[in-house]
């Protein structure tokens, strides 16, 4: 059996690669489990070196790995190389960090010493999407290895060329043999993984239906598991924003990484009186997007990842228009070779419509015109999914109130939704649960353990 390494830019066959057959499965299990006995037992200051030393392999190899993701999914090289540079930062914030994470916290208590010590759980199999190829892995990478575990990675079967890449990155900076590797196998195995003795959680990036599968299958083994799904961000605008600023983080917002991204804003919720001018300013920022040739220096939107994807969009697009949605621009692939699709600005959307009510994977943005803040908060919850929200407003104060009322994991008030190593990540409702990064993102993969010492008998 074979994988293909396809480029969605131009419809070429970029390699075969062999899949890993059940012996090479059942070795590299193997390994990945002695490799995490031996892990767990090194001293921390050693694996936090271990840590700082992938950040380097990762700065080395950036010029060879960037093309690889821009090759295998589409996005612009000038995206890959900032997504290779964001994984090393990743790995340094963890190696700075972790010691303080992972100390001990001592409970007050009068006659014993109480505390809660965080061991690691073992090998963690971590499955994953191809949208960020490096960081989505890596992200859930530094703090599963600087709490003491293992990592197994079953990647996107459209990206095998950066899962192997990954793994030489963590042979370059020479960790144990196993402690992070990559199986080259489809979606089909991933049940009897986590069934597997060597495996003892789960981490899932992905798409809702398959997060609902990976959860049950979880579920029944009993093993930890933490979910990063879908998502329909709300991009609320007020009208006493600064609209014109809000516009041209909006563009980026929707548009970066070809619209491919879970937190991604998707639906663009602006307050009647502010909405002409957001519309205005809006669609003039999309019309800067220059689509094309992703290899190429100056093209700011690539290829979408899989032509299936590309007709999924279109098939929503047209859908709101015949719902009544007004198209503004864009509506439409790309005619030729290659996965592209118009930048596309929907307005008048309705909450009802496909282009609102479902997530959108791609360059295509939902405008929704509503009275107030209120209204504007019951459209943002009105979906299954609460991964990410932003909310543009000159009034801190209410901003302050109006952050608590949206279902979300995450709020950024005059900003774009992004994730940030030393800040959690993660959603909730059906964009799923448990968090990555920061110090929460560490004590997900470990066990919380209440060690309880009393005086010393004799
Ligand atoms: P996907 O189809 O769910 O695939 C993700 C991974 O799961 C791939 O490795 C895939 O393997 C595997 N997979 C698919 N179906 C499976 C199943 N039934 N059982 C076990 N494994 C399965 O998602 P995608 O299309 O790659 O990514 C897009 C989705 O991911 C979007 O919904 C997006 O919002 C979400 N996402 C969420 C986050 C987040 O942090 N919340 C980040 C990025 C993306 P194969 O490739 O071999 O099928």
């Amino acid at each position: 059996m074979t994988i293909t390494s396809f480029n969605p830019a131009t419809d070429a066959v970029l390699a075969e690669l062999p899949s890993h057959d059940e012996a090479a499965i059942e070795k590299k299990l193997d390994d990945a489990a002695s490799a995490q006995r031996q892990w767990a037992r090194t001293p921390l200051a050693e694996r936090m070196a271990l840590l700082k030393r992938v950040a380097q392999a990762l700065r080395e190899q950036k010029a060879e790995m960037a093309p690889l993701a821009t090759l295998e999914m589409g996005k612009p090289l000038a995206e890959s190389l900032g997504e290779v540079e964001k994984c090393a930062w990743n790995f340094d914030v963890y190696a700075d960090a972790a010691p303080r994470f992972l100390a001990d916290q001592v409970v007050a208590s009068s006659a014993s010493d109480s505390r809660i010590v965080f061991d690691p759980l073992g090998v963690v199999l971590a499955v994953m999407p191809w949208n960020y190829p490096f960081w989505q892995v890596m992200r859930a990478a530094a703090p599963v290895l600087a709490g003491g575990n293992g990592m197994v990675l079953k990647h996107a079967s459209n990206v095998p060329q950066c899962a192997l890449a990954l793994e030489a990155v963590f042979e370059r900076a020479g960790a144990p043999k196993g402690l992070f590797t990559t199986l080259l196998v489809g979606s089909g195995e991933v049940a009897r993984l986590i069934d597997d003795r060597r495996i003892h959680a789960v981490t899932f990036t992905g798409s809702t239906p398959a997060g609902r599968s990976i959860a049950s299958q979880a579920g029944r083994a009993l093993k930890k598991q933490v979910l990063e799904l879908g998502g329909s961000d709300p991009f609320i605008v007020l009208a006493d924003a600064d609209v014109e600023a809000a516009a041209a983080v909006a563009v980026k917002a929707r548009f970066q990484n070809t619209g491919q991204s879970c937190i991604a804003a998707k639906r663009f919720i602006v307050e009647h009186a502010a909405a002409d001018r957001f519309v205005e300013a809006f669609v003039a920022g999309a019309r800067k997007l220059v689509v094309g040739d992703p290899m190429t220096d100056g093209t700011t939107q690539g290829a979408m990842a899989k032509r299936n994807l590309r007709d999924e969009l279109h098939a929503q697009v047209q859908a709101s228009v015949q719902q009544g949605a007004k198209l503004l621009m864009g509506g439409k692939p790309v005619a030729g070779p290659g996965a592209f699709y118009e930048p596309t600005v929907l307005d008048h959307v309705a909450p009802t419509m496909t282009a609102a009510s479902e997530e959108t994977f791609g360059p295509a943005a939902a405008i929704l015109r509503v009275a107030d803040a209120d209204e504007a908060v019951r459209v943002a919850n009105g979906t299954p999914f609460g991964l990410g929200a932003a909310l543009w407003t000159s009034d801190l104060d209410r901003a302050r109130q109006l952050t608590r009322q949206i279902d979300a994991g995450a709020v950024f008030v005059n900003g774009m939704v992004a994730s940030d190593p030393r800040l959690p990540f993660g959603g909730t409702k059906e964009s799923g649960y448990g968090r990555e990064l920061g110090a929460l993102g560490l004590h997900e993969f470990t066990n919380i353990k209440t060690v309880w010492t009393g005086p010393a008998r004799t």
